[in-house]
């Protein structure tokens, strides 16, 4: 794909996916979820998406990976949930092609070598758990990028960055993660407005620096220390922010949704540039 077509030019979308159950339950995070995604499409607000390409907390790797299967498999990777959720399927396309495509013109943040080629993955609830919402035919086709768990923020950030072009060639690029995620501390028993200090604190950093531009500190996290230790035991649900960021333009406007909480220690608030 060469076009550049500023018709084609698809938002970039950090998104905070929380439990699995939000693709089943009727709340008010999946309500949200169902209402962006009709926002896409003829006479809406932004074109129908040509492809999706989604970065996951669920997909983590050594190096950097796309999906390249015609049909990715719906992964069901959690436990402990009712069946409901284990009978849920997106059977999205995918897009070998524009997978091929991608390893080339994108590159390892770390030597510059092309993008892996993976035919085992598929769709990780972090990527088909807010797109069934979002885009219920399953009829657009849907990369996934892996993270490369072992590597430096900034180069999580650069990544993003290369990522930016191809909104103006018709791709919606989802990121999902939590802002804040420390299941260890969780408690059901929390209603949505209600989170821990540690954790507000950590969201308005993260807010503050979208605010002033200070888009290095936040691939700086751990200078953070505790707080984002307290945030994040392990980082795979921040990182996808990153990438977001990355494939935002540095003056484009942040419109946030879904700024609450589930079990006070995931944070849902989602961003949105384009
Ligand atoms: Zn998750």
């Amino acid at each position: 794909m060469t076009d550049s077509n500023t018709t084609l030019r698809q938002p970039v979308i950090f998104l905070g996916h929380g439990s699995p159950m939000n693709v089943v339950e009727d709340n008010d995070f999946r309500t949200a979820w169902q209402g962006l995604g009709t926002e896409f499409g003829p006479q809406a607000r932004w074109p129908r998406p040509k492809a999706i390409l989604c970065i996951s907390a669920h997909w983590v790797t050594q190096g950097w990976w796309l999906t390249a299967m015609a049909q990715p498999r719906t992964i069901h990777d959690f436990g402990g949930f009712p069946q409901v959720l284990f009978e849920q399927h997106y059977p999205a396309p995918g897009a070998p092609e524009l997978a091929q495509a991608w390893a080339q013109s994108l590159r390892q943040a770390h030597d510059q070598s092309p993008l892996g080629l993976d035919h085992d993955w598929g769709l990780d609830h972090g990527s088909w758990g807010v797109l069934k919402p979002m885009f219920p035919q399953a009829d657009i086709p849907v990369v996934q990028l892996s993270i490369d768990l072992g590597r430096p923020g900034p180069e999580h950030l650069a990544m993003g960055r290369q990522l930016r072009a191809l909104r103006d060639q018709g791709v919606l690029i989802v990121a999902s993660g939590n802002l804040v995620h420390n299941l260890m501390v969780r408690n059901p028993q929390a209603t949505e407005q209600e989170a821990y200090e540690w954790a507000l604190v950590f969201d308005q950093w993260v807010c503050e620096s979208l605010a002033s531009g200070d888009i290095e500190r936040l691939a700086q996290f751990e200078a953070l220390g505790p707080l984002m230790q307290k945030a994040h035991p392990s980082i795979e649900h921040y990182l996808p922010l990153l990438y977001a960021v990355g494939a935002r333009d540095d003056d484009e406007p942040v419109v946030t949704f879904n700024d609450a909480w589930q079990m006070a220690s995931i944070d849902m608030r989602s961003f949105i540039w384009g």
